[in-house]
């Protein structure tokens, strides 16, 4: 990080103690922002940085429930309205007891740079709780997401903030959410979450979007040095809504999707993993990738050691932050990777994403890579506004351009700013530009 960065990022630490990944996404942004400062002196004399970095309001609540044993439990909900500069400030909401301030921070901040890159109208915010949806029955998390929107409701609108999911946050919780908002302002106000059911206001593609759009990423870099997905091996971590879909897209383009995974282990299936088995298992039947294996002849799970080790032409880390460690990275190159391309929000290690970079592998960051699923809620927010629903196909269009056009500005921005290739620098450099010219204009 260049020096004249160094007092901003000092302040970072000292008013955000103990927030480590939060630490570590500010830390990503500001080392790629050197060039820009000495360019753009307006940015320093309006003291943009420091503004960036501190969240325009913080939200802390308590989530009383009662589970089914008629306990009473406690959990903490969060909701960090980042940046409202350029739009209603938009994020998801993640429900992992993992949960904590830091960690909403991190993803709020990433946001804000992912949602400026789409060209669309969205601010940056995020939110969620780390209540644990595993194990717990339908009614549970029923009566969990009542609360939580009880609290919640007060401060979110479709011109204000709109949530959406994340980790832990599927169409369920969405609908449990909606419902609870509808009860409560009695306003059938369906731009105020996103990710909605198809029959109640929901977008097509939206579902697929995250992953559709990070595979659509990958196609492009890999078109730079003349290459497709066609006939290469993907290894997809996760099997979430990304990852499953990020496997059926690469699958569509001609990739055989080799890996998926969960916290209890990953699967290697040679043969190309069988979609509708993984969607019956983990949709429908919340399961583990054991019940995949156990009914998939020749797939086989492995439950020591990273699904990195697994030699692959193009990696998707579809998971979680810091999945893809410096040691994944060396192994992924050492098994000759050319692509690797985030579905999860920082999924690679600040280690893994310079070692790739120093091996020539091409590297999508997900404030990029991944952008594919806020962009796609915000054409669900158009429909809404609107009273429209579009067609798959048409919606699918959008979402390419869209993809398409995220890629190629990385790469016009890091050319201007002679980091040729680089698209961690032109991410950086054309989310940070886009939201700083915006405070500008809007005054202090
Ligand atoms: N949670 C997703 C993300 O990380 C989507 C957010 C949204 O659709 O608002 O971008």
């Amino acid at each position: 990080m260049e020096d004249r960065l160094q007092p901003a990022f000092a302040e970072v630490l000292r008013r955000n103690p103990g927030e480590v990944e939060f630490h570590q996404a500010v830390r990503e942004v500001f080392e790629s922002l050197g060039p820009v400062l000495r360019k753009n002196p307006q940015y320093a004399e309006a003291a943009v940085l420091e503004r960036i970095c501190e969240p325009e309001r913080q939200i802390i609540f308590r989530v009383p429930w009662v589970d089914d044993a008629g306990r009473v439990r406690i959990n903490r909900g969060f909701r960090v309205e980042y940046n409202s500069a350029l739009g209603p400030y938009k994020g998801g909401l993640r429900f992992h007891p993992s949960v904590y301030l830091g960690i909403v921070k991190f993803l709020g901040f990433e946001q804000i740079f992912k949602n400026a890159l789409t060209g669309l109208p969205i601010g940056g915010g995020k939110g969620g709780s780390d209540f644990d949806p595993r194990g717990r029955s339908d009614g549970e998390v029923m009566r969990f997401c009542q609360s939580f929107m009880t609290e919640l409701y007060r401060h979110i609108g479709e011109h204000t903030d709109v949530p959406a999911g994340d980790i832990g946050v599927g169409a369920r919780e969405i609908g449990y959410l909606f419902g609870q908002y509808k009860r409560i302002t009695n306003r059938y106000e369906s731009g105020v979450l996103t990710g909605k059911g198809l029959t109640w206001g929901g977008s097509l593609v939206r579902r697929e979007a995250t992953g559709y759009g990070a595979v659509l990423f990958a196609q492009s870099m890999l078109g730079t040095a003349g290459e497709s997905l066609d006939g290469l091996r993907v290894s997809v971590s996760g099997s979430g809504n990304v990852a499953i879909y990020a496997a059926e897209k690469a699958r569509q383009l001609g990739g055989r999707v080799i890996t998926f995974s969960d916290s209890s282990g990953y699967v290697v299936d040679e043969a190309g993993i069988d979609l509708d088995l993984l969607k019956q298992v983990k949709e429908v039947e919340r399961g583990r990738v054991a019940d995949y294996a156990a009914r998939r002849p020749g797939a086989r799970v492995v439950t020591n050691g990273p699904v990195w080790d697994v030699p692959t032409d193009v990696a998707l880390p579809c998971a979680t932050q810091n999945e893809l460690t410096e040691a994944d990275a060396k192994q992924l190159v050492a098994n000759g990777v050319r692509a690797v391309a985030e579905g999860a929000n920082m999924p690679s290690t600040p280690g893994a994403v310079a070692l790739l970079h120093d091996a020539g592998v091409l590297f999508g960051p997900g404030k990029a890579a991944n952008a594919g699923g806020v962009a796609t809620s915000a054409l669900e927010m158009q429909q809404n506004a609107s009273r429209d629903s579009w067609s798959f196909g048409y919606t699918e269009q959008r979402l390419a351009e869209i993809m398409t056009g995220i890629h190629d500005r990385c790469l016009a921005t890091a050319d201007e700013y002679d980091a040729p290739g680089d698209y961690v620098a032109g991410a950086n450099i054309a989310g940070f530009t886009h939201v700083a010219d915006a405070m500008i204009a809007l005054g202090v």
